[in-house]
């Protein structure tokens, strides 16, 4: 294969896969200014609206002048800090774990944990949509993958069925990434148990969002550590920072740190960004009206798009995805919702699968219902729907 990547380039835009970056020249916030003018944006991960807040802005300052920049190094030689262990232990006690390791971001957590606990003898049985982390974590740890379909305990069981490796892990997101919906954890919890295989959850986009005091989908559902023994969140999204934790119990962390290569040979994260991190998980977990807000601006969405007949998935979640179907189709809706002022980009293949592209609709906290109508009233004249 030659380098001639222009040729690969021009393929990919004429197919309507092409990805660009937008340069934004303010800080979150539902309104945004970018070089064209102002957008309403509806494609944050910043659920709970703490990515701009004041007082996790004060810690990050305080936390630079108290420990500087720079860890320094890794967790294992000088890196480690009393800001990182205390957010660990507060992560630890938000999830109702005995203890939580952090990693410096959620695609390194899920690396980090496949690798450290299975190798070529053991077995991964991943849901269809699965995060690309978890799908490559799965195809860099060199365990043979069984991919059940999406939501589909019955066919997790069959798979189950009919392997008998020494490690078995089922690893699924609590929220799917692009479609909102929920796993079915708890029979996703009695199936991994009857089989002796462990349940691992990805909770990135349900951790601070879902649950009591925002504890997540795994606590929404009900389910403890013997039910889900690893959880991973992530820090960029409800919390508003940056960075990913795994929690579980002390034997799971500490194989983790012995063996978890992305743990052991990187930088830890800044100190300052734990201590940011740790005001953030302080409003997460007292806020509740955050986590209130959010689901009533989604109520409200669902209602609006309900009467129009928009072509939405099925989810609960501040995600709310409106399936166009081709790449076209949905680069066709999203500019037509950006000459109207929103911003709502077209999430298209490989990152969902063929002829599902679409509209990843979020909602936030930060959002008020005026700008909710807004959105609607501009999904209403969106071409070629029906
Ligand atoms: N898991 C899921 C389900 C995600 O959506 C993401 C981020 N998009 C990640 C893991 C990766 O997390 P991070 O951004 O911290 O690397």
């Amino acid at each position: 294969m030659s380098f001639d990547l222009e040729a690969g380039l021009a393929a990919r835009r004429a197919a309507g896969l092409y990805r660009e970056r937008r340069i934004a020249q303010s800080p979150q916030s539902p309104l945004r200014k970018f070089p064209g003018g102002e957008l309403l944006t509806f494609c944050s991960n910043d659920y709970l609206g703490l990515a701009n807040h004041p007082a996790v802005g004060a810690a990050l300052v305080r936390g630079a002048q108290q420990w500087g920049v720079g860890a320094g190094a890794s967790h294992l030689l000088a890196g480690h800090t009393a800001a990182h262990h205390a957010l660990e232990e507060e992560l630890a006690d938000a999830v109702g774990r005995p203890r939580a390791l952090l990693f410096s971001t959620g695609y390194m957590a899920n690396q980090g944990v496949l690798g450290a606990l299975l190798d070529r003898r053991s077995a991964v049985y991943s849901d269809q949509l699965n995060h690309a982390s978890l799908i490559d974590a799965a195809r860099l740890c060199q365990a043979r993958v069984s991919v059940y379909r999406h939501g589909d305990a019955r066919h997790l069981a069959e798979q189950l069925a009919a392997d008998g490796a020494p490690r078995r892990l089922v690893i699924t997101d609590g929220v799917f990434s692009m479609d909102g919906d929920l796993a079915p954890l708890v029979e996703l919890a009695t199936l991994a148990r009857q089989s002796k295989a462990w349940l691992m959850v990805d909770d990135a986009h349900g951790f601070g969002v879902l649950g009591p005091g925002g504890a997540g989908s795994v606590a929404q559902a009900g389910l403890d550590g013997d039910a889900v023994p690893v959880l991973m969140g992530t820090l960029g999204k409800a919390l508003g920072c940056f960075g990913a934790f795994v929690a579980g119990s002390e034997a799971l962390i500490e194989t983790l740190i012995q063996h978890a290569r992305s743990y052991i040979y990187t930088t830890a994260l800044p100190p300052a960004l734990a201590e940011a991190t740790r005001a953030a998980l302080r409003l997460a977990r007292a806020e509740s009206w955050r986590r209130e807000k959010v689901q009533a601006l989604v109520a409200r969405f669902r209602a609006g798009a309900g009467q129009l007949g928009l072509p939405l998935l099925e989810s609960t979640t501040p995600i709310q995805p409106l399936i166009a179907g081709s790449a076209q189709r949905a680069l066709a809706w999203s500019a037509h919702l950006e000459r109207r002022g929103l911003l709502v980009p077209a999430v298209r293949p490989p990152t969902v699968p063929e002829g599902t592209a679409r509209l990843r609709i979020v909602l936030t906290a930060a959002h008020e219902e005026a700008q909710v109508d807004r959105l609607l009233d501009a999904l209403a004249g969106l071409p070629d729907w029906a």
